[in-house]
């Protein structure tokens, strides 16, 4: 068995409907720069998913779709407010400030990997002086960096009061199709129903080989975006290759099944290692992440095993992600080989 399976969900490979996709895509020639069918057919099938007109964007990766998306919503002297454990503070190493020539990133706290409301109110209100970068924009991650989600109550209430404030709202959605599995929510519903802006879309962590969507759904927003694009190296000449994977995984309907194989997995996975000794799940599984806290010693006999996996994301815990490729059977040996270091480390 592959000791990286539960690493990331970036670890696995490229799905079959995207693979096929990629196939057609490939045979002859296409007008680049997005000027092409492939591409006009994935703005097209999101647009359908969305059921609404919104614009499209496709680029390399999550880091430069978040903090494009950020920079094209904010002035230098603003401030973009998000949780303390985002992606955006935590794992993109300042690019948001970068591409945005300093805007602050403000940081506030909440449970669960959520924003609390309170603590955003509490951070746009504090200040409103000259002397303090303004407020702009506030971001969420849904699916969040601990895998759990925002309810769709939840999304509406941090949509209104973004509405409340004059902040834009911006999703972190690299798990944004593992949230609409997990919640059985119209995607529709989790974004600009509920006051979503501008979306980034993930579909590395879905079974693509690469890229990231970016959604304005305020399309006044998008203004000149693909000059940003352009200038931070983010415009593909040969963007039929990454458009082909969402016509492939959308038309095939096949873009919120995976998630939800992926979903599933991480519960049984869950259900299997709450039994274990030494071993306490930290949060509600809610999509494709298992987080649980476990005896150090266990970690290291894992470790020790060959095991790969995380425990940087939040304090003391150990990170197990599932993604389209995870097979049951997998889960059932990594459950055993873990009882077993458990059982003879006497957890
Ligand atoms: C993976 C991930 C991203 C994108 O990361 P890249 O490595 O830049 O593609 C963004 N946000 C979250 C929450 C992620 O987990």
């Amino acid at each position: 068995m592959d000791k990286n399976l539960f690493a990331s969900d970036n670890y696995s490979g490229i799905c079959p409907e995207a693979w096929r996709a990629l196939e057609e895509a490939n045979r002859g020639y296409a007008t680049s720069y997005g000027d092409d069918s492939w591409t006009e057919r994935a703005c097209n099938a999101l647009r359908d998913f969305f059921e609404t007109d919104c614009q499209v964007f496709f680029v390399f990766n999550g880091t430069a779709a978040n903090s494009l998306a950020l920079a094209s919503l904010c002035r230098s002297y603003h401030s973009v407010i998000c949780h303390e454990m985002a992606h955006v503070e935590t794992d993109e190493c300042g690019a948001a400030e970068f591409f945005s020539n300093g805007t602050k990133v403000l940081l506030v706290p909440g449970a669960h990997g959520k924003v609390d409301p309170r603590a955003v109110t509490e951070t746009i209100e504090r200040r409103s002086d000259i002397h303090y970068p303004k407020p702009q924009v506030l971001t969420v991650t849904q699916a969040t960096e601990l895998g759990t989600l925002y309810s769709c109550a939840e999304l509406r209430e941090v949509g209104e009061l973004a509405r409340r404030h004059g902040l834009k709202l911006h999703m972190d959605g690299a798990r944004f199709a593992n949230a609409v599995a997990g919640l059985g929510c119209a995607p529709a519903e989790l974004t600009w129903k509920a006051g979503v802006d501008v979306l980034t879309f993930g579909g590395t962590k879905n079974g693509m080989p690469v890229g990231e969507a970016v959604i304005f759904f305020d399309q006044g927003l998008a203004d000149e975006f693909d000059y940003r694009c352009k200038q931070a190296g983010q415009l593909a000449s040969k963007m039929r290759f990454l458009a082909a994977p969402w016509v492939g995984l959308l038309e095939s309907d096949t873009l919120i099944s995976h998630a939800a194989h992926a979903n599933r997995c991480a519960r049984l996975l869950a259900s299997r290692l709450v039994g274990i000794g030494g071993i306490q799940l930290a949060e509600e599984v809610q999509a494709n992440a298992v987080f649980v806290q476990m005896d150090p010693a266990l970690i290291d006999a894992l470790h020790a095993e060959g095991w790969h996996f995380y425990t940087f994301i939040g304090s003391g815990f150990a990170r197990f992600m599932c993604s389209w490729q995870t097979r049951e059977k997998d889960i059932e040996l990594f459950a055993a080989e873990i009882a077993r270091l458990a059982a003879r480390l006497k957890c």
